[in-house]
C-alpha cells in the first residue's frame, strides 16, 4: 500500500533552471547562451526578497514525509554538469549559504564523452544556420542516411530565445532524429570543423573529484540520465538500460544517498518523456523528477512532473 502524504496547501516552490553560468572573460563559455556571474548574483538577490532558498532534499522530504517548508521556497537548479558550475556557481552559492541542485549526465563524467547537446550549442555559435544545414546534409548523404535531411524552415516555436532557424535545427537534432544518427553527424562535424573532442570533454565538464568537493560544500546532485537522450526516443529496454547504467554510477560516486531519489529529465519538455519513462523511473526508485515545464509548484504538482522556471524568463522581470 502506498501512503499518500498530504502536502501543505500554502507552500509554493519556485524551482529556477540554469544552464551555463560564466565569467564574461572565459573564452570556453562566453560565446554561449547563458548568464554571467553578475547576473546570477543579481537574480539571487531579487529572488531572496520574495523566497527562502531550500535544497532539493528539503523538497524531497516535503513530498515524502510532509516536512514543513517556508511558504515561498526556491530551489536553484543547474543542468548538465558543465565545469562552470564548479568554477563560478559553487563559490557564489557557498558564500551565500545556498544549496544548489545539480543534474549530471553520468556517461560524460565517467567516460568523457561530450554531449551532442553541448556540441550543438558550440556549433550554433560558430556557424550560420545555412552553413550548418549545408554541411550536415552533405555528411548525411555521405553516410547514406537518405531518409533524413536537416531543414531550415522546420516549423517549431519551442525555443523562445532562438531565431526560427536555430530553433528548427535544435528541434530536429534533439527530438526528431534517431539519437545515434544525431550523435554520429554532430561528432563527425565537430571533429572536422571545431575542436578535437577529447579536449572538449576534458575542459567542458565536471570531474568526480569536483562533484565530491561540491557535495561536501552542501550541494545536491541528481541523475540527469546516462547519455542525455530524450527518453521519448527510447524503447523500454533502452530506457531501462540508461537508468541501470546511470543509477549504478550515481550510487558508486554520490555520497548523499537521499540524492539517489532525484532525477531530471534530459530536455524535460513535453516532447522529451512519456508515461513509460515515468513508470520506469518509479521502478528504479526515483521519488521526484524535474521537468522544464514552466510554472510554480504547490500541493497539486505531480511529483514526476515538477515544474521549473527558466532563468531566461527571469532576465526580463
Ligand atoms: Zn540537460
Amino acid at each position: 500500500m502506498t501512503m499518500v502524504v498530504e502536502r501543505d496547501n500554502n507552500t509554493k516552490v519556485n524551482v529556477v533552471m540554469y544552464h551555463y553560468v560564466f565569467d564574461k572573460d572565459d573564452p570556453d563559455f562566453n560565446h554561449l547562451k547563458g548568464i554571467t556571474t553578475e547576473m546570477l548574483r543579481s537574480q539571487i538577490e531579487i529572488l531572496s526578497k520574495e523566497y527562502t532558498f531550500i535544497s532539493a532534499i528539503d523538497y524531497l522530504e516535503h513530498i515524502e514525509y510532509g516536512k514543513n517548508l517556508p511558504t515561498k521556497s526556491c530551489i536553484l537548479s543547474f543542468d548538465d554538469g558543465t565545469i562552470d558550475h564548479y568554477k563560478y556557481v559553487l563559490p557564489i552559492l557557498k558564500e551565500l549559504g545556498i544549496s544548489g541542485y545539480f543534474s549530471i549526465v553520468t556517461s560524460v563524467i565517467e567516460n568523457k564523452i561530450p554531449l551532442y547537446v553541448n556540441m550543438i550549442h558550440n556549433i550554433l555559435e560558430k556557424f550560420s544556420p545555412q552553413d550548418i544545414c549545408h554541411h550536415f546534409n552533405a555528411l548525411i548523404s555521405r553516410k547514406n542516411y537518405p531518409q533524413e535531411k536537416l531543414l531550415l524552415d522546420y516549423p517549431y516555436t519551442g525555443y523562445p530565445y532562438d531565431s526560427k532557424e536555430r530553433a528548427a535545427i535544435k528541434y530536429q537534432l534533439n527530438y526528431c532524429w534517431q539519437p545515434n544518427l544525431t550523435s554520429e553527424i554532430v561528432h563527425e562535424f565537430y571533429k572536422e570543423n571545431v575542436d578535437p573532442e577529447s579536449e572538449f570533454a576534458e575542459k567542458f565538464y565536471l570531474k568526480w573529484e569536483q562533484v565530491i568537493e561540491m557535495e561536501e560544500e552542501g550541494m545536491v546532485f541528481g541523475n540527469h540520465s546516462h547519455k542525455h537522450t530524450a527518453y521519448s526516443l527510447l524503447n523500454e529496454d533502452e530506457i531501462v538500460d540508461d537508468l541501470k547504467q546511470s543509477s549504478k554510477i550515481m550510487r558508486k560516486n554520490i555520497h548523499n544517498k537521499k540524492s539517489l531519489s532525484l532525477f531530471t529529465y534530459p530536455y524535460g519538455t513535453k516532447d522529451s518523456f512519456n508515461a513509460l519513462a515515468m513508470e520506469k523511473l518509479k521502478e528504479f526508485n526515483y521519488k521526484i523528477t524535474f521537468t522544464s515545464f514552466r510554472g510554480y509548484n504547490d500541493s497539486k504538482t505531480e511529483v514526476f512532473k515538477i515544474k521549473r522556471n527558466s532563468t531566461s524568463d527571469l532576465r526580463y522581470h
